[in-house]
């Protein structure tokens, strides 16, 4: 992989003197305002996508941007929204899914996964939204599992403590977004989850499926 050693010596000889005044205030700063929730997927890139710069977003990546719903112990997603939302007061929370995603095409078209388990376990946390396109119909349409795979997570991080009470608070925000690789189109998904979010019954029903 030389060409990421490439890539740091031309950070460092190029971008980063260029940027030398925000990387000397963020190395004693970390005031993130948005905790951005993407898939693990190489082609969907948050900083690019969103232009922002270093420092703005809190970034949790994982396999099809599940978010497991609150459940008594913990992982490394629960401890990453947690800390986003009580220890650094991210205001926003977007949960942001994809065209052509690899773990959702796996789950509309229910490809054999008995060779890779652990995939097949986490995919589990999308239960409830291949549930909630096959009743509207939509069963083995990938692009329609992954609109409702965001509302769906966007219900799970609902479920969650840090989440539930900052919500409960107005101190943050809900948003779901679709990014479209072949036309760079990012596409504000209806507020559904957000609006349903405090609701204990929609937090229940999400964890009941999880
Ligand atoms: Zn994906």
């Amino acid at each position: 992989m030389p060409h990421l050693a490439e890539g740091i010596a031309r950070f460092q000889r190029e971008v980063f003197p260029v940027h030398a005044g925000l990387f000397a205030h963020l190395a004693t700063a970390h005031r993130p305002g948005t905790l951005f929730i993407g898939c693990s997927d190489a082609r969907v890139v948050p900083e690019l996508i969103t232009q922002t710069d270093p420092g703005e977003l809190f970034v949790v990546r994982t396999a099809g941007n599940l978010v497991p719903a609150h459940a008594p112990g913990t992982d490394g997603v629960a401890a990453g929204v947690e800390y986003a939302v009580t220890v650094l007061g991210v205001r926003d929370i977007v949960v942001c899914g994809h065209s052509a995603c690899g773990a959702m095409t796996a789950l509309a078209e229910g490809h054999d996964l008995t060779g890779a388990p652990a995939v097949a376990a986490w995919l589990r946390h999308a239960d409830a939204s291949l549930a909630r396109t096959a009743a509207a119909g939509r069963a083995g349409d990938v692009a329609a599992l992954v609109r409702e795979n965001v509302a769906a997570q966007l219900a799970n991080l609902a479920t969650h403590p840090s989440v539930a009470r900052a919500l409960a608070g107005g101190e943050v925000r809900l948003h779901g977004w679709v990014f479209h690789i072949a036309d760079g189109t990012v596409e504000e998904l209806p507020a559904v989850a957000t609006a349903t979010a405090p609701r204990a019954g929609a937090a229940t029903g999400a964890r009941a499926a999880a």
